[in-house]
């Protein structure tokens, strides 16, 4: 199969090298908002703005001296891409403004956008930054404290890290990693899953959180047990997709239904899953109207599109809804 599976991750595209030995750097963010040429993406509520509200292909970056010094900022490296409006090279920053500061900025509430919305549309230097900081901007949220101590955290190493003033501990960036599995039966067919928190008539991947000292590969055998009562095996990794929403990457893996195991035998669990069903590529193919597939920033879309060896209908419904647990 030519069809590429790592080229369609929306949120897998990245022109930034992170450049990790600057973070540490004395004064570093003194330093970057004397630079008039370095660039600083405003984050407000998790969305950032658009350059251009009826295009949305980039995002607004601004000049460090238009926003407050005292809001929480993370260094998010060196813009690396060719067809950015800012040069190669270019220090690029985001700060995570108060509604004061946001209001103050962009006062029209319409330019700020989600990431999820944006995913496909941006390009990749600013796909990628836009989930690199709203990633380390959720990680400030709800970090804030000493996990030992419970004193106020101090921000240091560019963002990258939180220090106790206490203790000395530090706390870094967390990323809490789930799989998404695209299971097959011995007929060539997908499994897909109706979760409680959706819509009727939506379906994907069945997926969950990998639990504490677990392999990538037992938590998607695990996973796919839990929700659906069959036992799979052969689990093979595909490739991942961050997904900040607010703290994920997602790991997708195929895997093939294990002998002996009767694949109208069915459990739903009833809590998580309340529906699932067996698509053949025909069915999948058809099912425009009837069923909503996952939304095109999602891991599970590119899985289901790869399996398929081509794209989803264009006409096949959009659906940005939220992805249970850690993703869709
Ligand atoms: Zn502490």
């Amino acid at each position: 199969m030519s069809f590429a599976f790592t080229a369609r991750l929306p949120l897998s595209r990245h022109a930034v090298d992170r450049d990790h030995v600057r973070r540490a750097g004395e004064d570093l963010f003194e330093g970057l908002r004397a630079d008039a040429n370095a660039r600083v993406l405003p984050l407000w509520r998790g969305k950032a703005l658009v350059a251009d509200p009826v295009a949305s292909v980039a995002l607004r970056w601004v000049e460090p001296d238009r926003l407050p010094a005292d809001l929480t900022s993370v260094y998010l490296g060196l813009s690396l891409a060719e067809d950015a409006s800012e040069p190669v090279g270019t220090a690029l920053v985001a700060t995570i403004l108060t509604d004061e500061a946001a209001a103050s900025l962009e006062a029209d509430e319409s330019r700020w956008r989600g990431l999820r919305e944006l995913a496909t549309v941006l390009g990749d230097r600013d796909a990628g930054a836009f989930a690199e900081a709203l990633a380390l901007a959720n990680w400030h949220d709800s970090h804030g404290h000493c996990p030992r101590c419970g004193a106020p955290t101090m921000i240091e190493d560019g963002g990258w890290t939180r220090r106790c003033p206490n203790d000395g501990s530090q706390v870094f960036p967390r990323t809490d990693p789930a799989v998404i599995v695209l299971v097959t039966d011995a007929d060539g067919r997908v499994l897909l899953g109706s979760n409680a928190m959706w819509e009727t008539k939506r379906y994907s991947l069945l997926a969950g959180f990998v639990e504490p000292g677990e392999s990538l590969e037992n938590a998607a055998m695990r996973e796919v047990h839990e929700e659906s009562g069959l036992r799979v095996t052969d689990p093979e990794y595909l490739g991942s997709q961050p997904w900040p929403f607010p703290a994920s990457v997602m790991c997708g893996f195929t895997a093939r239904l294990a002998d002996g195991q009767d694949p109208h035998a069915l459990l739903p669990d009833g809590e998580e899953i309340l529906d699932l069903r067996w698509f053949s590529r025909d069915e999948i193919r058809g099912q425009e109207g009837e069923v909503i597939l996952p939304g095109r920033a999602s891991i599970a879309r590119a899985m289901l599109e790869h399996w398929l060896g081509e794209p989803l209908e264009a006409g096949a419904p959009l659906q940005p809804g939220e992805p249970h647990r850690g993703g869709a």
